[in-house]
């Protein structure tokens, strides 16, 4: 289906917004007339920018308090919907689109209102004119669509159809199956958007927190299926009024909003009524864990993080065949140093300093997965590899960084024996019992957030928990996770508003958004613990007050307590296990490790988040 997007969904100039709507891939546009007012040339200008750009104006809007109103504001009404007319003359636009009315003098009645619509309809087909009638959530009498449908039907008239936005029918969790038997020809134009379920007045609602289709809570899948049950063949245009977006880049923002429609589709193929899709996408990937993390570091760095890798239990087991790369082990975890001096990690390196520069996931099938992230948008990522050497398919993630994928069919299962040998004299490391990644925390810009949750959630078979607020020394953190059921992949996304959090401290240090820390999976973390203090590895230190707090609101014994005070270990439960964690002191003060025994625990530890943060803040 073709698709369309509100240009008050992004942020700049008109001309600015269209292009990024171009460059996306939409096929036409929802002019606001805010954006028109602003915007430095006449209707026509607007009309040529568009045509030129390849794109339609499918509507213009809002035309709002029309429907019901008593002499002589009604016939001022008619008169302001023939100025629109006129303008939509100019602009080479055919569809008004008028909500209902929430003025306190609008008279309400379904007759009086299909009448006026009516009315309205027959000066609008002299002009070639067609007109929508959308139920806002919160108009005077007309707030639900069966009513809105009501009034287009009793109207009677070929120029008039219904709108029906998704954002106004769940707000008011109103019965889907009625839009069953409206006509698809009566529907003028369906407009998406998703948001998360909040408590809260619904204006506000609307005009700050919606968000693009799979970034919210709300069922979409139902809602289309009830759309295409009626037959409706036209656009499917989105009509974002989001804070986020309005912070962050147009050209971004547009892609999401394809990628949001493109995955939106994709979960309707199979489903009754619903069209064949344009393209067909690989099914989501399957996340078997992560392959290795690779560091970009220079020289100094690499010396200072081989030793940290060291006193954490790992050995390099291996030496790129062509670059300065190093393969570092212990249990089921990679980790590969890159400080070679060409190359994607080395500018990573300029940019951000000492980070990760790339996390490898791997899944079911690489090939299918880079299909997939490519039908869905997301950048490929190539460069120049050796002779002989693997080419591991790659797109753009976090904050430049790159996802790389392999899997254990193809070539790419051969990775280290490909791409490495193993150094002369293998160096020794009885380990630390470190076993896996448990997860990966990466901190962003609030702007970002819905952005990645999107990629992610999008690419991979992952399922988010809810969105957390955790209490930072220096002001909220906003915590949501991505993961697989079996727990193979688990990613903390973070993100702050406050300047001064430690998420936003390392941004700044950062130059960006990025990974911030890594979890490790132990089995037994006192063993561990040790482990790390014998080999000199600094850990975070916890205050007395925390065991205090502990042996207060836990069962533990004063004998367990001890022992976890004794190590610097923090404690949390839930109803699945206990969960235990250690962090070692940051790294170049960019980023930190955490060792964690999870003892079927299902979460992070975010009653113990604060406390790390405080401590990490003294630090
Ligand atoms: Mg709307
Ligand atoms: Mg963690």
């Amino acid at each position: 289906m073709q698709t369309s997007i509100a240009t008050v969904s992004l942020s700049g100039g008109l001309a600015e917004k269209l292009e990024a709507i171009a460059a996306a891939g939409f096929a036409a546009v929802e002019i606001f007339e805010s954006d028109l007012l602003s915007f430095n040339g006449t209707p026509k200008d607007v009309a040529r920018m568009v045509a030129a750009l390849g794109l339609k104006i499918v509507t213009f809007q809002p035309f709002r308090d029309f429907e019901g109103m008593p002499e002589p504001q009604r016939s001022r009404t008619f008169a302001r919907a023939e100025r629109k007319f006129d303008l939509m003359g100019e602009l080479g636009c055919d569809l008004l689109m008028i909500c209902s009315n929430v003025a306190p003098d609008a008279l309400g009645g379904i007759d009086r209102a299909a009448a006026d619509f009516h009315e309205l309809g027959e000066r609008a087909a002299k002009r070639g004119i067609r007109v929508g009638f959308e139920a806002l959530a919160w108009g005077r009498h007309i707030s639900d669509y069966r009513d809105s449908w009501e009034v287009v039907r009793r109207a009677d008239h070929p120029a008039i159809g219904l709108t029906l936005d998704s954002f106004h029918i769940f707000a008011r969790k109103t019965d889907l199956t009625p839009i069953r038997s409206i006509p698809g020809d009566k529907i003028a134009l369906v407009q998406l958007a998703d948001a998360p379920w909040l408590e809260m007045d619904v204006i506000s609602w609307s005009r700050h927190f919606r968000c693009l289709p799979g970034q919210g809570d709300f069922p979409l899948t139902g809602f289309m299926d009830a759309v295409f049950a009626t037959g409706y063949e036209g656009l499917l245009s989105l009509e974002i009024f989001n804070d986020q977006f309005r912070a962050g880049s147009p050209r971004g923002v547009a892609i999401d909003g394809q990628r949001s429609l493109v995955y939106l589709m994709d979960q309707m193929q199979g489903r009754p009524g619903a069209p064949a899709a344009a393209t067909t996408l690989p099914p989501r990937a399957r996340c078997l864990g992560v392959e290795f993390l690779e560091f970009a570091v220079d020289d100094r760095a690499a010396t200072d993080l081989a030793r940290l890798l060291t006193g954490l239990g790992f050995a390099k087991v291996g030496e790129h065949k062509s670059k300065a790369v190093t393969r570092w082990s212990q249990g089921a975890i990679n980790l590969v140093l890159n400080n070679d001096n060409e190359g994607f990690a080395h500018s990573h390196q300029l940019t951000h300093g000492p980070s990760v520069c790339a996390i490898c996931l791997k899944v079911d099938n690489a090939a299918a997965t880079l299909d997939r992230a490519e039908k869905l948008r997301d950048t490929p990522f190539r460069q120049a590899v050796g002779p002989g050497e693997l080419e591991i398919p790659a797109v753009r993630g976090l904050g430049g960084s790159l996802l790389y994928f392999v899997d254990p069919n193809s070539k790419l299962g051969q990775l280290w024996d490909i791409d490495f040998i193993a150094p002369k004299d293998p160096e020794r490391n009885g380990g630390a019992g470190l076993t896996v990644v448990d997860h990966v925390s990466q901190s962003m810009h609030y702007e970002e957030m819905l952005s990645w949750l999107l990629f992610y959630t999008s690419l991979l078979d992952v399922a988010t928990t809810p969105q957390l607020d955790v209490i930072d020394p220096g002001g909220i953190v906003r915590s949501q996770v991505i993961q697989t059921a079996d727990g193979a992949l688990r990613i903390a996304l973070n993100a702050s508003q406050s300047q001064q959090t430690l998420s936003s401290r390392f941004l700044s240090r950062y130059v960006g958004s990025g990974v911030q820390h890594i979890a490790f999976a132990t089995d037994d973390i006192v063993a561990t613990v040790k482990q790390l203090r014998a080999n000199g590895v600094e850990l975070l230190s916890i205050p007395e007050n925390y065991y205090d707090d502990l042996e207060a609101r836990t069962e533990l014994s004063a004998e367990r307590i001890e022992i976890l005070r004794k190590h610097g270990i923090l404690y949390d439960r839930d109803e699945a296990g206990e969960y235990l964690q250690a962090y070692t002191r940051g790294f170049h003060d960019l980023f930190f490790f955490e060792i964690v025994e999870r003892r079927g625990y299902k979460g992070f530890g975010a009653v113990n988040a604060s406390i790390r943060l405080a401590a990490q803040a003294r630090q």
